[in-house]
């Protein structure tokens, strides 16, 4: 079992998960999403998932429940395997980018979103890398 160094386990599930399940919420992430997170703070600094523990308005920008506007059964959020993240120090155009170039240091990362200011990504069974915008709706191998 992996235990990420610079994340809690309220920093990537909803309140409720947290409530009933604690450290156990680790179980429900995947591990090459929980390697993935220390490598990314390791490289760009302070990285927020969901701060609704210091009541920020985040609850589901790690694992995704039913109960969130924007489920989808579908969803990477939904299986553990994704995760936006904003970075204090770089916008999340940036962190793609370095990304892309340094993808070496990545090896779980499957697929990003683009053109929004977060830092979606996850580690679905697919091709390396996928970059999808959910704005113009086009996706592009990079
Ligand atoms: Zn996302």
């Amino acid at each position: 079992m992996y235990l990420p160094r610079h994340f809690q386990a309220y920093e990537l599930v909803p309140p409720a998960i947290f409530a009933s399940r604690k450290d156990k919420s680790f179980e429900l992430i995947d591990e090459r999403v929980l390697i993935t997170l220390d490598t990314l703070r390791d490289t760009f600094g302070p990285c927020t998932v969901n701060d609704w523990h210091w009541d920020g308005g985040f609850e589901q920008s790690g694992l995704r429940t039913t109960d969130a506007p924007q489920f989808s059964p579908t969803s990477q959020h939904t299986f553990g395997r994704a995760m936006d993240c904003k970075f204090q120090e770089y916008p999340a155009a940036e962190i793609r980018d370095q990304v892309i170039q340094n993808r070496l240091l990545f090896p779980y990362i499957t697929f990003m979103e683009d053109d929004v200011d977060w830092f979606h990504f996850d580690v679905r069974n697919g091709q390396r890398i996928v970059l999808w915008s959910p704005v113009t709706q086009k996706t592009q191998l990079v």
